[in-house]
């Protein structure tokens, strides 16, 4: 089945009639054909969206946007299942996963409708015959480039706050899932979102992508993705100075001390790098562990690591297939990089025998003794690959919990209050999370990171300062 490009709310083919082949990542076989999008297509997209922001949906009242976001969200939450399936077939995430990120990209919608008519500016004192006053306007038309990770949630973090604030919007999904934002696309057609409002145009990075950031009719773009490439969309904005909101992964480090509770720590530990088969740009991928308690701790999640099956999506599995065969091998080679160094296995998992075998499997791996400056402690994998390393002190743990360039999430696991605030504050990192991690996906929460992991803020209220740009109204009387 060909699925082709939403645009003002019609669906169309790519202008040059070619088409992209979608293959399920839990048996490597072809289902199904996507538009392949070039200038022309986004060309088309843009100009819809202008349309829509100069139209009805730009002049559209905060209160009336905020309830069509709301049937948004409703409908969504009634097509739970639906896209969970097209998500679990695309991505091969294993179906508890996909429903999760269903229900996420509904609650996105919801939390920014309801946020849509509170979005206040300021007055500002100054001289008495003066009224100053701020009011945040939306960009216009922002562009949103999505990786094949999570599909949905992504989408709800940032087209969700997007429209919320008022913008037209250009998505281009990942050339590898873009099934469920198609279907998002349908749902929100029929919830009533005016044409033009939001457009999908599907294809290669390279091409579709390079299209919409070097577009000047793009305000903003907000990416996720890989530092290279989001260094490239960076430069290509910087072209006609639109600005960009870059969430870049990261080597997120989980530090445990010897008095925490390891009983609660371990199944989060586990779960931080096998959830999406350890393809997230959040994955706690270091685990820094306190010496005392090294041997304890990998014993434990050594246990666990064994017990894990890894299968088909549709199967639900504790971990399914990589996205594609390029990112299973790149995986692959930073584990037999891992064994030429002399880096032990601790443990790995299994893999259903009946996984077809034409899937691009790789059962979670615990690496343990990491040294610290190693590629395997210091690049993203994005796979199921945990690096341990012991550490003595808290001075030891900070400094090579912030040795990476990365910085984008970090999780503490002690009992004492003073160095729970003391790492919290010297972390590099824009989330961290004490005796916890993750905290339940966090929709109200921003979302963001520094260095390599990019730099502006997702989720949460914050979210809307990045779609909305502010005007200085200063009134003499
Ligand atoms: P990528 O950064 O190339 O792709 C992300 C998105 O950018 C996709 O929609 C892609 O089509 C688009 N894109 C690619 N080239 C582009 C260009 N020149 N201009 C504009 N858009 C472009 O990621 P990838 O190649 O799919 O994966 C490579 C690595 O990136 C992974 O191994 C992983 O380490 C990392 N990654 C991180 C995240 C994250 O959430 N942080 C997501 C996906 C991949």
């Amino acid at each position: 089945m060909l699925h082709k490009n939403f645009i003002a709310n019609q669906w169309v083919e790519a202008l040059g009639g070619q088409t992209l082949t979608v293959i399920d990542p839990s048996n490597g076989q072809p289902f199904a054909e996507i538009a392949r999008s070039g200038e022309a297509d986004i060309d088309a997209a843009v100009q819809a969206a202008r349309a829509a922001s100069a139209g009805a949906w730009g002049r559209m009242a905060p209160a009336e946007r905020s309830r069509l976001l709301l049937r948004l969200s409703l409908a969504l939450q009634d097509q739970q299942e639906a896209l969970a399936r097209i998500e679990s077939r695309d991505t091969g995430k294993p179906m508890k996963q996909a429903r999760a990120d269903a229900a996420a990209v509904a609650r996105y919608i919801e939390f920014y409708a309801g946020a849509v008519d509170k979005l206040h500016g300021t007055t500002i004192p100054y001289p008495s015959d003066y009224t100053v006053l701020t009011v945040r306007e939306p960009h216009g038309v922002t562009g949103h480039i999505i990786p094949w990770n999570y599909p949905l949630q992504i989408f709800g973090r940032s087209v969700g706050a997007a429209l919320a604030a008022g913008n037209a919007c250009v998505v281009k999904p990942a050339e590898d899932a873009c099934l469920s934002l198609l279907k998002v696309a349908e749902i929100a057609a029929e919830a009533g979102l005016p044409a033009g409002a939001l457009n999908i145009c599907t294809g290669l990075g390279a091409e579709a992508g390079a299209a919409l950031s070097a577009h000047p009719g793009i305000d903003h773009i907000s990416f996720t993705g890989s530092p290279q490439t989001g260094k490239q969309v960076a430069l290509a904005a910087a072209g006609h100075f639109a600005p960009v909101t870059l969430e870049l992964g990261g080597k997120s480090p989980q530090i445990l001390f010897s008095d925490a509770d390891i009983d609660a720590a371990v199944p989060v530990l586990l779960n931080a790098i096998i959830q999406n088969a350890g393809q997230t740009c959040s994955a706690g991928s270091r685990l820094l562990v306190q010496r005392a308690i090294y041997t304890d701790v990998m014993g434990r999640l050594s246990e666990r690591f064994k017990a894990t099956r890894t299968g088909p999506a549709q199967d639900d599995p504790d971990c399914g297939p990589l996205i594609n065969a390029r990112q299973r091998d790149r995986v692959k080679a930073f584990l037999a990089e891992a064994e030429s160094d002399g880096i032990a296995m601790a443990a790995q998992g299994v893999l259903d025998i009946n996984a077809p075998k034409g899937g691009f499997y790789q059962p979670p791996v615990l690496l343990g003794d990491v040294p610290p400056a190693h590629r395997l402690a210091q690049e993203e994998i994005f796979g199921p690959v945990l690096a341990a390393i012991p550490f003595d002190t808290e001075d030891e743990a900070l400094s090579i919990a912030n040795s990476t360039p990365f910085g984008l999430v970090a999780g503490i696991w002690t009992q004492d209050g003073g160095r729970q605030l003391r790492l919290a504050r010297r972390v590099r990192s824009g989330q961290v999370f004490i005796n916890n991690y993750g905290a339940g996906g966090g929709v109200e929460l921003p979302f963001g990171g520094t260095g390599q992991s990019g730099y502006g803020r997702e989720k949460g209220f914050e979210a809307l300062y990045g779609f909305t740009t502010l005007k200085t109204i200063a009134i003499k009387h």
